[in-house]
């Protein structure tokens, strides 16, 4: 397999318009790696800049330590498999799955190997004689899978292929993909607009907001340690709480005022705040909606960071519910457990779990801490 080296890459279109903007990436062998980020942000392009399919503006892309910016796409040694599958309706299932392979003129005992030993591995091996309209959903994409996989590429890329599935088959075919990754060995990348896609499949993902990259990190930290508030608030769902507080620090202690309420912050979040001079500054807290609990062990392990307010609407998703309610004229959530006896229009106390609170800093979006 392969290892990709993105260095500076741009893409300016024909119009003027700058879609990729210094894009930076250095792909390790075997990894999976996610793009995400809202309509419009670059992920496609991105991805059809390392096909081949657009030129490269500026930079340099590299597999294996290899330059490839000018490189013809068929001769990258990279499989893209996209969302609408696009097989030839006439054909079977096998040659679907072959059809690449012969037109590079490879032996015919060499593709029926190659194929049969792809349809085993994506359980299409009874489908094999099928033409598509005999097939479902999950098996027509596992059939676009299967013939970017009978070429043996160096790189997978995947363009949203799950976004023509209804909700099972995508949970059914992630892990199948998940597998396959595994399997295979392969180094992946893949766009997605769904969040749980890139948080199960990914190595690292790759945030994006227009055309620039805006944190590259494996799911965890994404979610634990968002560099700026927007990976704050993309990253997770329902979407992190935002309220803008003023700073007090009064010796080694910071406190933040917002609404009627004050919350103390620990040691640590009150040094990072001491030592960035934010005193008397207004900052914004995140707080995720799971990181708000009404249970009494949690109002009694964080008394200091406890708000009252009114629930105006109840969401029960099975074990949790979504408690919405408002401090002042900002809307909120949060998610505690489903035996809560909250119910709408109920007054209720809400504590924030202080070491789980973000802190940005209002001008520049960056976290504080
Ligand atoms: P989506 O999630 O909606 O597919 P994306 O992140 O994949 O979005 P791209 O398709 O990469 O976004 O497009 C990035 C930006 O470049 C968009 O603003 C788009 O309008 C613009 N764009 C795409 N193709 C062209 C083109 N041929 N000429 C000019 N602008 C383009």
């Amino acid at each position: 397999m392969a290892s990709l080296s993105l260095k500076h890459i741009r893409k300016v279109y024909p119009n003027g318009f700058e879609a990729v903007k210094d894009f930076n990436l250095e792909v390790e062998d075997k990894e999976f790696i996610i793009f995400v980020g809202p309509s419009g942000c670059g992920k496609s392009t991105t991805l059809r800049m390392i096909a081949g399919l657009e030129e490269i503006s500026g930079g340099e892309f590299s597999i294996d330590g290899k330059i490839m910016n000018d490189v013809e796409p068929k001769d990258r040694d990279i499989a893209m498999v996209f969302q609408n599958y696009a097989l030839y309706p006439h054909m079977t299932v096998f040659d679907n799955m072959a059809f690449g392979l012969k037109l590079r003129k490879v032996p015919k005992a060499e593709i029926k190997q190659k194929v049969e030993e792809a349809a085993k591995i994506l359980d299409l091996d009874k489908l094999l004689d099928r033409k598509p309209k005999a097939l479902s959903g999950g098996q027509r994409q596992r059939v676009a899978m299967g013939r970017a996989i009978v070429r043996n590429p160096k790189v997978f890329l995947m363009d949203e292929p799950l976004s023509n599935l209804d909700a099972k088959l995508r949970v059914q075919m992630r892990s199948e993909i998940s597998a396959l990754h595994q399997r295979l060995g392969a180094t992946i990348i893949y766009v997605t607009h769904d969040q749980t896609e890139a948080m199960t499949l990914g190595t690292r993902i790759v945030v994006l907001k227009d055309g620039d990259i805006m944190q590259v990190d494996s799911p965890i930290k994404l979610y634990n340690e968002p560099q700026n508030l927007f990976v704050a608030g993309f990253i997770g769902s329902p979407q992190m709480n935002f309220i803008d507080a003023t700073c007090k620090i009064e010796g080694d202690k910071a406190t933040l005022a917002f609404d009627k309420f004050t919350v103390t912050l620990p040691p640590a979040k009150s040094k990072k705040l001491a030592d960035g001079g934010y005193n008397g500054k207004t900052v914004v807290l995140g707080i995720r909606p799971d990181d708000l609990g009404d249970s009494p062990i949690e109002l009694e392990t964080h008394k200091d960071s406890t708000i009252e307010t009114d629930v105006t609407g109840y969401e029960l998703l099975g074990s949790e519910v979504i408690l919405y309610f408002k401090l002042g004229d900002v809307n909120m959530c949060a998610k505690v457990d489903s035996r809560t006896p909250a119910r709408l229009g109920d007054h209720i106390k809400l504590a924030m779990d202080s070491q789980k609170i973000h802190v940005f800093d209002k001008e520049t979006e960056l976290t504080i801490t």
